[in-house]
């Protein structure tokens, strides 16, 4: 397998760990350890495409707008999606023209995704967003949940990524050499309506949307990093089997039994499968710190054909 295209989605750990708050300076800290081995890879000559999750972010900017709409105007989740877009994008690409030094271009690209708006997700909204609050009130209007001990907090549908409205320029991008960054927090939902798009209140997988991107760009490999080294059976009992190598039978399979839950390890599984099922040559799900080695095949899960 001759491996040139690599799309890489970068898990929430890549830039606030387990135990920060999420300040500038830990988030600056953290990307550069991360951009430390993307820069090895693109050394090695490797065409990399980066994605990346926005929760945290995109819900600090929320808390931001709600905090603030009698002084400004809030925006609305779309909106903030690409603000996060923008600003997680920025602090990548300066991680990595400060180690490329002008060898490569690096370029974010703020990233429409379409959904469906038929998506029976837009029934059943079952992203929470944003910050807890102690009554409904500020909610009204909103679909909301109860969460025991913590508070009322917004859902918001997840609708599955379609296609991407940025796909050429992405392409042209990435034809020319540069590393691109798109994807991001999933995309910003959008629909279409008599050929005319709006934004939407909702929520895209980040890992379902990094497969899209990497059918999109034809990348040989695609990777999901994330907090855990491999993708395991009976995760977390007496039971555990770690994986490190599972063919696309077996992921379906082990889907179908349930040891990949939803919102968490069920959209990455779900994502490889994806891949594979539409000419993708290989799959790996690994931890941040494992990258290089697991594309030496030395650690993490390998998902192929
Ligand atoms: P990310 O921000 O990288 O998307 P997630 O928290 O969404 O991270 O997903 C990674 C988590 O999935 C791991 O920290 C682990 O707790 C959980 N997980 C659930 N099931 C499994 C499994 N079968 N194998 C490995 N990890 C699993
Ligand atoms: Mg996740």
């Amino acid at each position: 397998m001759i491996i040139k295209t690599i799309v890489i989605a970068l898990g929430g750990n890549a830039l606030i760990r387990h135990s920060q708050k999420g300040t500038l300076e830990e988030q600056l800290e953290n990307i550069d350890d991360t951009m430390e081995q993307i820069v090895k890879l693109i050394e090695e000559g490797y065409e990399i495409v980066l994605t990346h999750g926005n929760g945290p972010q995109v819900g600090a900017i929320l808390i931001q707008q709600e905090e603030a709409k009698d002084k400004v105007p809030a925006m609305p989740l779309d909106v903030c999606g690409a603000m996060s877009q923008g600003f997680i994008g920025y602090i990548i690409q300066k991680a990595l023209d400060n180690k490329l030094k002008g060898k490569k271009s690096v370029t974010t690209v703020v990233t429409q995704v379409l959904v469906d708006k038929n998506d029976p997700a837009f029934q059943n909204p079952t992203k929470p967003v944003g910050p807890f609050y102690s009554t409904p009130e500020p909610l009204k209007g909103k679909r909301y949940v109860h969460i025991p001990n913590k508070g009322y907090r917004r859902v918001v549908p997840s609708p599955k990524p379609m296609d991407i409205v940025e796909r050429q320029s992405i392409i042209d991008l990435v034809k020319k050499g540069d590393i691109v960054i798109a994807c991001g927090g999933g995309g910003i939902p959008v629909i279409k309506e008599e050929g005319i798009l709006k934004g939407v209140e909702a929520v895209i997988d980040k890992d379902l949307a990094g497969e899209v991107l990497a059918q999109a760009v034809g990348a040989d490999l695609f990777v999901i990093l994330t907090d855990v080294e491999n993708v395991c059976l009976n995760y977390g009992t007496p039971d555990e089997i770690k994986l490190n190598n599972l063919t696309l039978e077996q992921a379906k399979q082990y889907m179908e039994e349930g040891h990949f839950p939803p919102g968490s390890m069920g959209p990455k599984v779900q994502a490889a499968i994806n891949f594979l099922e539409h000419g993708g040559q290989a799959v790996i799900i690994t931890s941040l710190d494992k990258l290089t080695q697991a594309i030496k095949r030395n650690a993490g899960t390998y998902i192929t054909r």
